[in-house]
């Protein structure tokens, strides 16, 4: 047999959707040109496209597009945001306020931040996964000068109240930034509603190319100061220098595009498979938990815990048939329990023996009933082998 495992590993990353491909192509040989050389043809049009792509991008988050920088991901608006924002203030405070349940891209710049004498308040989550706003709202302190929340969660899929977020942020004038990642063409963002100060965004999680990202930031009520953690031709407002990589802008734009075009039918349609997934397993099987909020998540994430069983043995039992992670794909490389189910407040094994499924545009029904056959039949079988020896 030769078939490739059933792949459930979006929040991982996603695969280029095949229009997105196409938007970009024209872009690699024959519309070459630097998009900062004003002088000729081959910049304008690269000018003209990343203008477009930039437009289409603001609109998505109800920003202007002097509000959009592009990055090369996530991690990097994350750390440009971040450490951006609290070199640019430090005059005003030295204590930021992010959650227990970020991704590495905004734990790993505050603890760096922490390392060079700012206060970081790395809030607890509940056991659903939300942040208790009493809690953010009791944090706050005069020095404080940023709150950085993420907008969906990247392992159990629970999102966050960002409007409640930014409303607290603003009324205690300290700037909100939140990690989008995972939330960009899945749920509505408008950055105006939201009171968001900085947003990171990228494309590889939603059938766009990785490598290509962008990081809103503010200009009016208030206008947002930020350091480049780069220095160079002066792109991007001299915040993010480097030649603007035209394929890959266009495609995150044509995957942007395409992502809120679907995002209504395709929630809709994911939401149906992932419910039918868990209520498969949690029918079948016993001693299995569901890790997150049941409702406040993203349609597309299932994340479980599983009693009584070793989670090594489980994704080696699985991995050859279905293509999933326990925890997020960072973490799972360092075989440390995830930071995100611990939050939950997890001992270590039951962290181990979780499954992280993530459903995106190419699933269909008869992958997932195929998958919780596969899943059923694995712990059925890995249970039965505990209690042998
Ligand atoms: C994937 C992800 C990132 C990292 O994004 P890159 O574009 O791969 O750098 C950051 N935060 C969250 C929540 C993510 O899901």
């Amino acid at each position: 047999m030769s078939s490739r495992p059933i792949y459930l590993d979006s929040q991982a990353t996603t695969p280029v959707d095949p229009r997105v491909l196409e938007a970009m192509i024209p872009y690699f040989s024959e519309h070459f040109g630097n998009p900062s050389s004003i002088n000729h043809l081959y910049g304008w049009e690269t000018e003209a496209a990343v203008k477009n792509a930039r437009q289409g991008i603001a609109t998505a988050i109800n920003s202007t597009p002097q509000e959009v920088i592009f990055t090369s991901g996530a991690t990097e608006a994350n750390n440009l945001a971040i450490k951006g924002v609290v070199e640019a203030y430090f005059s005003q405070g030295k204590h930021i306020i992010t959650l227990a349940t970020e991704h590495n891209a905004v734990l790993d710049p505050c603890r760096y931040l922490e390392s060079l004498g700012f206060t970081v308040t790395v809030l607890p989550v509940e056991p659903d996964g939300l942040v208790d706003l009493e809690k953010l709202k009791s944090a706050l302190s005069p020095e404080t000068i940023l709150v950085s929340i993420m907008a969906a969660n990247n392992e159990i899929g629970v999102l966050q109240p960002l409007k409640a977020i930014g409303e607290i942020c603003r009324a205690n004038q300290v700037l909100f930034h939140t990690d989008a990642a995972q939330a960009l063409g899945k749920i509505p963002l408008d950055v105006e509603e939201m009171n968001i100060d900085l947003m990171s965004l990228t494309a590889h999680k939603i059938y766009g190319p990785k490598g290509i990202g962008a990081l809103y930031i503010r200009r009016r009520n208030p206008r947002v100061r930020l350091m480049p953690q780069m220095q160079g031709g002066g792109q991007e407002k001299g915040l993010r220098p480097g030649t603007l990589n035209t394929p890959q802008i266009v495609g995150f734009a044509k995957a942007v595009e395409l992502a809120l075009e679907e995002q209504s039918r395709e929630n809709e349609r994911q939401e149906i498979l992932r419910n039918r997934l868990w209520q498969a397993l949690s029918s079948q099987l016993e001693g299995i938990c569901l890790n997150g909020h049941p409702r406040k998540r993203l349609a597309n994430n299932l994340n479980i815990s599983i009693e009584g069983i070793d989670g090594s043995a489980l994704l080696l039992g699985l991995q050859s048939k279905i293509a999933l992670s326990s925890g997020s794909a960072c973490s799972s490389t360092k075989q440390e329990p995830s930071h995100v189910l611990k939050a939950l407040g997890h001992s270590d094994a039951l962290a181990y023996a979780s499954l992280r499924f993530g459903l995106g545009r190419f699933n269909t029904a008869q992958e997932i009933e195929q998958t919780y056959r596969i899943v059923v039949e694995t712990v059925l079988s890995l249970r039965q082998a505990s209690v042998k020896v």
